[in-house]
This record gives structure tokens, C-alpha cells and sequence, in this order.
């Protein structure tokens, strides 16, 4: 649990920055952490706790997390006081550490694991692990906001196929000169579009996403084929094996 990486989906980091944004002090508060068989965990909820707030001093009231537990009760979520394993607090103006005070918080958390985040009203952010089994470790862990995890996210995907395209290009069959020549089907130029079909390829070819090789393009590919050409090793008829030949007449 030591590993891995703790992520704030874009949501919850709206909430948090919200709440450190908001408050001229030090302001913090709980939440529930869930943890993939990979190490990596996500921030699922967070708890602002009821709180008197300082402009240099965040620590944990009982009271604050007294009244929590109760309104949780209250509100059939009493499952969910077992499952908070997350501190946070902004440093408001000031860096955002651990510092000396905030360490002790962390030790003197009966759980047995605990995530705290750091934050402050310039967005930086810093996060630790502590855990108690087997023997109690505090650790740094990478903290990421999962901006992709958002309601819009296949509306967004959507655009963005739409609109943005990768630039590509084709080859006419001929040199640019010989136009008139040339056949119509393009061949595709990036590795990654042998993968495409033929229709999409037409399409994109038609739509301007793939172009005919300017003479600049046309001289490149010119280059690496010879340079291909000269690193490969052709090997003499006579090595070659009857079934080997029978094989390649019957590809060819
Ligand atoms: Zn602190």
C-alpha cells in the first residue's frame, strides 16, 4: 500500500480546491480513500469538519470529527465512518509540507493506515501514506488529479476525434509531376495507419487530413526506402530450402 499513486478525480479536486480557496486560513477536513489491487488508490469522498479555523494551524478536532460520525449516523452513512482514512488541510497563502505539527497528526491517527494531502490556495499539493503494518511507515505518494474523469468525458473524446486530426500524409502512386497518373488509392505513410481501413483511409484522403507527397516528401521516402533496401540481407536462391520457394510462390 506503500506504492502506487493517489488519485483526486476532477470533481473531488473542484470540491477541494473550493473549500481551500475559499477560507483565508488554514482550513481541512476527512474523506474515504479506496485502494485498486495495483497500489492505486482514489479519493472517493471528502468530509469538510465543522471547525474553528487558524490562520497558521490545522490540526483534527475531536469535536469536529465527533460531529461527523454523528451526522453520518444520522443520515444512514455509518458504514462510512469505518472507511475514512484521509486527512487533508490547506496552508492557505503558505507552502504546502508536512510540517513538524502536521507529522504528529499523522502519528497520532488510531487507524491503521492514513492518506494526508496538503494544499494551499496556489494549488500546490503534496501527499503521504502512513501505515502501521506491519511497523509504522510515512511515506511520500504521488498525487494526480484524474482530469479525464469527468461527465462530459465521451461528449469531450467525441470532439476532439472530430476536430483534431493527425497530420499525415499519403503518397500519389506517382511523382508529383506525373500527376494526371496517378492512382487514387492512398497509400498510407504512418505505420499506425496500416491499421486503418481502406474506406476510412479514402475518406480521410478526401477530406484533406492525407495529402499527395510534395517532391521535399516524395525525395525523404525515396531515401529511407534505399536505406532500407541497403539493410536488408538478401539471401542467395541456393540457401533457400524447396518447401521454402514452394512457400513463396504460393505467397507471391
Ligand atoms: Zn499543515
Amino acid at each position: 500500500m506503500t506504492e502506487g499513486t493517489l488519485w483526486i478525480p476532477a470533481v473531488i479536486y473542484e470540491q477541494l480546491m473550493f473549500y481551500t480557496i475559499n477560507v483565508k486560513e488554514e482550513v481541512g477536513g476527512l474523506g474515504i480513500v479506496s485502494i485498486a489491487e495495483n497500489g492505486n488508490a482514489t479519493i472517493e469522498e471528502l468530509f469538510l469538519l465543522e471547525q474553528d479555523v487558524e490562520p497558521s494551524e490545522c490540526t483534527l478536532s475531536p469535536i469536529g470529527i465527533a460531529k461527523l460520525f454523528t451526522e453520518l449516523k444520522n443520515t444512514g452513512q455509518e458504514e462510512k465512518i469505518g472507511e475514512i482514512n484521509l486527512w487533508w488541510h490547506s496552508h492557505a497563502k503558505m507552502k504546502a509540507f508536512f510540517s513538524g505539527t502536521d507529522n504528529k497528526t499523522m502519528e497520532e491517527w488510531t487507524g491503521d493506515h492514513l492518506f494526508a494531502i496538503v494544499i494551499n490556495h496556489s494549488q500546490d499539493m503534496v501527499a503521504k501514506i502512513m501505515t502501521r503494518n506491519p511497523m509504522y511507515i510515512v511515506s511520500d505518494i504521488d498525487v494526480i488529479v484524474d482530469w479525464c474523469d469527468v461527465p462530459e468525458a465521451k461528449a469531450w473524446t467525441e470532439e476532439i476525434k472530430e476536430k483534431v486530426k493527425k497530420k499525415v500524409f499519403a503518397p500519389a502512386a506517382k511523382k508529383p509531376e506525373e500527376k494526371e497518373q496517378k492512382t487514387f488509392y492512398p497509400v498510407p505513410q504512418n505505420w499506425e495507419m496500416y491499421d486503418d481501413d481502406e474506406d476510412e483511409l479514402w475518406k480521410k484522403y478526401c477530406h484533406g487530413s492525407i495529402h499527395d507527397l510534395t517532391e521535399e516528401e516524395f525525395e525523404k521516402l525515396e531515401e529511407m526506402e534505399a536505406a532500407e533496401i541497403a539493410g536488408f540481407h538478401l539471401i542467395p536462391l541456393e540457401d533457400i530450402e524447396e518447401w521454402e520457394k514452394e512457400a513463396i510462390r504460393y505467397h507471391f
